[in-house]
């Protein structure tokens, strides 16, 4: 396995894919369209999920994209953590009723160990305890050695949300070695230490359950994959998270620059550097889908993280407007994939430093407020106690 950068990664995948007769479709916008039970897009099935059903016939039955994602309920660790980010991109490749396990699971060790040749050896395959079917093709098909293949529970490794369509699971795992282990006799995928890093998850939806616990087979299955982009360019660039991965790296050295301060030479300011990079993205994104700061709803998720970004810049030292010089390295970092931040770079530009603005004059509006506060206490004699 090469070292390869994440935008070659991205290309290679829907190339792979491509080339496997799967119609290539550019990434959804991350507003959901005519979907009201989603603010943003969070993984790489939803804008997808009307083919799944067969509410909408799909423009050919395999298809293959490479989707950006939001999530933001653990917006308050990220930074704090390195493996915590708010943007993400997740390959996929998807099949309403057309192809199913027999031909998924070989794909995707195909694409794993001949295309990105991952030595076969640091690949741990997971399937749902009772699925037999997808065990023997791992064994028999593919030829993966037996005490390479766990079987584990529903928890793990079935896929389910109430009532619907839903079916087991089948991963494929990482070994990043034993410096990452527990070192315990029983680590193995599953395991809760740092060694396995799930990468790949493939979803078999084949039954339809009554939410109840009953289930019946499905008449028309379906695959539903999904990697990380950015967590298998950790494993392609031999780094420990998303932030030292080429492109995120680039965007963290321009903030880090800009600020004067060196990443890892201070815990408290590495958590700036970390914060602003990935909040950066997903405003750059969010802003060329289309989303404006406000009040509420998705608006509402992009002016926190626009405030984010800033209050983290000025806790740097960073003096004056410096989100759009930072977005401006965003859509350099992603031309190839996504030319679309470049040709709208002025627009997404003025809409960041407008909230910056409107954020710098807040905190000066609260500071002065502040101010006169602390003049009146003195004046008062109310701050003895802390004299
Ligand atoms: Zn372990």
């Amino acid at each position: 396995m090469e070292w390869t950068s994440l935008n070659d990664l991205r290309e290679s995948y829907l190339k792979f894919f491509e080339s496997k007769g799967h119609l290539l479709h550019k990434s959804y916008s991350l507003v959901p369209e005519n979907d009201k039970t989603l603010l943003l897009i969070v993984a790489g099935m939803a804008p997808l999920k009307k083919y799944f059903t067969g509410e909408l016939t799909p423009p050919r039955r395999r298809m293959t994209t490479c989707q950006k994602c939001i999530r933001t309920n653990d917006i308050e660790n990220v930074g704090y953590t390195a493996r915590h980010g708010t943007f993400f991109e997740m390959l996929g490749n998807f099949s309403f009723g057309d192809y199913f396990k027999e031909e998924a699971l070989p794909w995707a060790w195909e694409y794993l160990t001949e295309v990105l040749k991952i030595p076969e050896e640091k690949l741990w395959p997971s399937v749902y305890e009772k699925d037999d079917e997808a065990y023997s093709i791992w064994k028999d098909k593919i030829g993966v050695r037996e005490d390479h293949i766990v079987r584990l529970g529903k928890e793990d490794n079935f896929w389910e949300l109430g009532a619907g369509a839903c079916g087991p699971c089948s991963e494929i795992y990482f070994d990043r070695g034993e410096k990452y282990g527990c070192g315990k006799p029983t680590c193995k995928p599953g395991c809760d230490c740092d060694r396995y890093m799930e990468i790949w998850n493939n979803v078999f939806s084949q039954f339809e359950s009554d939410g109840e616990g009953h289930y019946t087979e499905l008449k028309s299955k379906n695959i539903d994959t999904g990697m990380g982009l950015e967590r298998l360019a950790c494993v392609m660039q031999g780094v420990d998270n998303m932030f030292e991965v080429d492109t995120i790296q680039n965007i963290l050295k321009a903030i880090s620059d800009r600020a004067k301060v060196k990443y890892k030479d201070n815990p408290k300011s590495d958590v700036s550097l970390r914060i602003i990079a990935d909040h950066s993205r997903a405003s750059a994104f969010l802003i060329g889908d289309g989303v404006m700061p406000s009040n509420e709803g998705r608006g509402y998720v992009l002016r926190r993280l626009l405030r984010r970004a800033c209050r983290h810049g000025r806790l740097l030292g960073i003096e004056g407007a410096f989100l759009g010089d930072i977005i401006e390295v965003v859509a350099h970092e992603n031309l190839t994939a996504y030319p679309e931040l470049t040709e709208k770079l002025d627009y997404i530009k003025k809409i960041a430093v407008m909230e910056e603005e409107r954020f710098d004059a807040t905190v000066e509006s609260g500071m002065n407020v502040l101010d006169q506060l602390t003049a009146e206490a003195k004046k008062n004699g109310k701050d003895k106690t802390r004299n």
